[in-house]
């Protein structure tokens, strides 16, 4: 293997000790910062995703408050209750942050509860204004996967400007918002999907090439020129275990950089969207 890794796990206990000297300075400043997570029904991956942002809260010193609204199977007073909720912690001085768990239950109006939340309380980064603030440069929460991909290249020493950066994938919640967060960096960037043609002529020229399709075997190793850096954000879960967009072995004999599925995107996500928590209290009560 030629290439070094961009090791998430790594960067993300830096990141950790970082959020916890936050933490206390707000302390000081007389405000706790708290998480508000909602779950809606009783999904058993949504629980474990929960628990897991539980744990980072407590290692490192922020508050975590879970409600868990019960599906009944009467979509429109589950709806008018989470609506209500959002409501009540919008209002709440003391919740830094309101995480709802996606994916909703069928029937519950995403647009919608999106667009309740107070946009800086919003630590996926995905109502409607925080979107908006995306795609006009302005500041705001980001989701935390596309920041992932970002935060590994530059606490990497990538520099992006005048790089030509390939992102494979244009969902919402990784490729298309990651697209308009690099551009902040200068770099050209090209975008390719299920319609391109010919995926491996394209990431071919690409200085930086970033996978977020979910399809693993999809980046072999003579789709990327020699050099490159890789950012793998794919996860599929298989019997083997998580699996990226990337064919590890193929792809790092090539690659400058790369990294790995699990240990690099997603092991950041978390402490990234915790780090969400303070960005808001700082657009709220000033830094
Ligand atoms: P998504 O909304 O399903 O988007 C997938 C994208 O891949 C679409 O734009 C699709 O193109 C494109 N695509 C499908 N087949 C392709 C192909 N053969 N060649 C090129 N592009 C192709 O998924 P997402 O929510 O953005 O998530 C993407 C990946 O990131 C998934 O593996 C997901 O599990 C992972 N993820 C990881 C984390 C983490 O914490 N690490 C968090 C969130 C998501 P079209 O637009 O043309 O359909």
């Amino acid at each position: 293997m030629a290439a070094g890794i961009l090791d998430g796990k790594n960067l993300a206990y830096i990141i950790k000790e970082e959020i916890r000297a936050e933490v206390v300075a707000w302390q000081l400043r007389g405000h706790t910062p708290k998480l508000a997570v909602v779950l809606l029904g009783e999904d058993p991956a949504s629980q474990a995703y929960v628990a897991a942002k539980q744990k980072v809260c407590r290692e490192i010193g922020m508050a975590c408050d879970v409600y868990f609204l019960a599906d009944s199977g009467d979509k429109d007073s589950l709806q008018t209750d989470l609506l209500a909720l959002i409501q009540r912690l919008n209002a709440d001085g003391t919740v830094g942050g309101i995480l709802v768990e996606m994916p909703l239950p069928v029937g519950i109006n995403k647009a919608l509860v999106l667009s309740s939340l107070d946009p800086d309380k919003d630590v996926d980064g995905m109502s409607p204004i925080n979107r908006g603030r995306i795609l006009s440069g302005e500041q705001g929460l980001v989701p935390a996967t596309p920041m992932s991909c970002l935060e590994l290249l530059v606490r990497s020493g990538v520099r992006l400007a005048g790089k030509h950066v390939v992102v494979v994938g244009r969902g919402e919640t990784v490729g298309k918002p990651l697209v308009y967060m690099l551009l902040r960096h200068n770099p050209t960037v090209t975008i390719c999907h299920s319609f391109t043609r010919d995926l491996g002529e394209v990431t071919r020229l690409g200085d930086v090439v970033i996978t977020a399709v979910g399809k693993p075997g999809l980046l072999r190793g003579d789709m990327v020129k020699s050099g490159a850096v890789v950012v793998d954000a794919g996860t599929t879960p298989t019997p083997d275990g998580l699996r990226g967009d990337a064919v590890f072995d193929e792809v790092a004999e090539v690659a400058s950089l790369i990294s790995p599925v699990p240990g690099g995107v997603g092991a950041l996500t978390t402490v990234l969207l915790l780090r969400n928590v303070l960005f808001g209290m700082q657009r709220r009560f000033g830094s």
